[in-house]
């Protein structure tokens, strides 16, 4: 048989949390995120889990290519626009609008336009605000310059005003609160008319009321993680990845007895320890700590000793029918990646992404 490890990707609960994320922001028009491969789920699964949305949104010209080639025929949108002028080429190809955020962009679509013009090439584009993040857009003061001048470009069809908030998910922030980044926002688009695109997740889930949106932008929730301000189950968003494994080896060990690299674990009394086929080159984080939640036969326990390449180790001492064989949850359906993650330091976001390309994937 082939080693035990598994991602499941639940395509329904895809499409559950999308559902989600429309009703939240009633009259805006939805992109599904899928960058990095889908935030690991596969650009593919992700597509059909999202058919429903108005659009997809990435940053990979490649894989924007890839979604026309597998059939998807409404809109798409590069976030980080596009990176030389040949990609405008690519733009024009294959209907893909883009994200604008600096002068060098502007001017490889002014060198452009009159033969895209020619050929009845017109892109809509979304120029992108620097509201205080600091890393892609035109700062407020000079956004309405930056709009005119795309504007005058005759390839230019639409323009949409961005922006992207560093703290959405902190109402509190000290230093830069989501207020001041949408009152930068307005100060910088005040008297430009078009339609507005500011809320990723935490925007969706947080800050729907006092966010006018014509596109909504989310990503992380559309996987079922939290983008923090509240557990996931919290906000009704259902897991779509489980990473699963078995059981393939168990120890009986005496206290005192040490596990694993390092002997960074030792035994406190008698203690029965599981062997479970998932590490850190399967993308679990080597740095998960003593206590990291892992589920046993759907029982909540946790992981001992350092994670290895191919193997983690976890407390079975309270689980005496746990045995070779038996079904663990590294993360998923009952047991939260943002659990997981927190416990190692991260963010769900990270842990889906880095899914390594040696797990086998299903749906279910
Ligand atoms: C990735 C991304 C999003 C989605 O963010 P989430 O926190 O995953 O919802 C939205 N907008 C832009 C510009 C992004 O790059």
């Amino acid at each position: 048989m082939p080693r035990p490890i598994l991602a499941t990707i639940h395509v329904d609960s895809l499409k559950h949390n999308l559902a989600l994320a429309k009703a939240q922001s009633p009259g805006a028009r939805a992109w599904g995120v899928l960058k990095a491969n889908g935030y690991g789920h596969g650009l593919e699964r992700a597509m059909r889990g999202f058919a429903e949305a108005d659009g997809l949104a990435l940053v990979e010209v490649d894989y924007a290519v890839r979604l026309r080639e597998l059939g998807w025929t409404k809109p798409i949108l590069l976030l980080e626009g596009f990176f030389d002028a040949q990609d405008i080429e690519t733009m024009a190809e294959h209907n893909l609008q883009a994200a604008v955020h600096c002068n060098e962009q502007l001017a490889w679509l002014e060198a452009a336009q009159e033969r895209l013009t020619a050929r009845g090439v017109r892109f809509d584009l979304h120029l992108k605000m620097n509201s205080g993040m600091n890393r892609l857009g035109f700062m407020p003061q000079a956004f309405a310059a930056a709009h005119a001048r795309l504007s005058a470009i005759s390839c230019v069809a639409s323009i949409t005003m961005m922006t992207h908030f560093a703290n959405a998910d902190d109402t509190e922030h000290p230093l830069l609160p989501i207020a001041e980044q949408i009152r930068r926002f307005e100060a910088g688009t005040a008297g430009l008319e078009g339609a507005r695109s500011l809320s990723n997740s935490a925007g969706v889930l947080l800050h729907q009321k006092t966010l006018r949106n014509d596109w909504i932008r989310p990503g992380i929730m559309l996987y079922g993680a939290t983008p923090g301000g509240a557990t996931a189950q919290q906000f009704g968003l259902q897991p779509a990845m489980t990473l699963s494994s078995e059981i393939i080896g168990v120890q009986e060990i005496a206290d005192g007895e040490l596990v694993g690299y390092g002997s960074r674990f030792q035994a406190e009394g008698k203690m029965r320890i599981g062997v479970v086929a998932c590490g850190y080159a399967d993308g679990y984080p080597r740095h998960a700590p003593l206590g990291t939640p892992v589920l046993v036969d759907g029982v909540r326990t946790r992981l001992i000793g350092r994670v290895s390449m191919d193997m983690l180790t976890v407390d079975l001492t309270n689980l005496p029918q746990a045995k070779v064989g038996s079904k663990v949850v590294l993360w998923g359906r009952g047991n939260p990646i943002d659990d997981v993650a927190t416990a190692a330091g991260t963010i769900g976001y990270e842990l889906m992404c880095a899914l390594a390309p040696r797990v086998p994937v299903v749906e279910g």
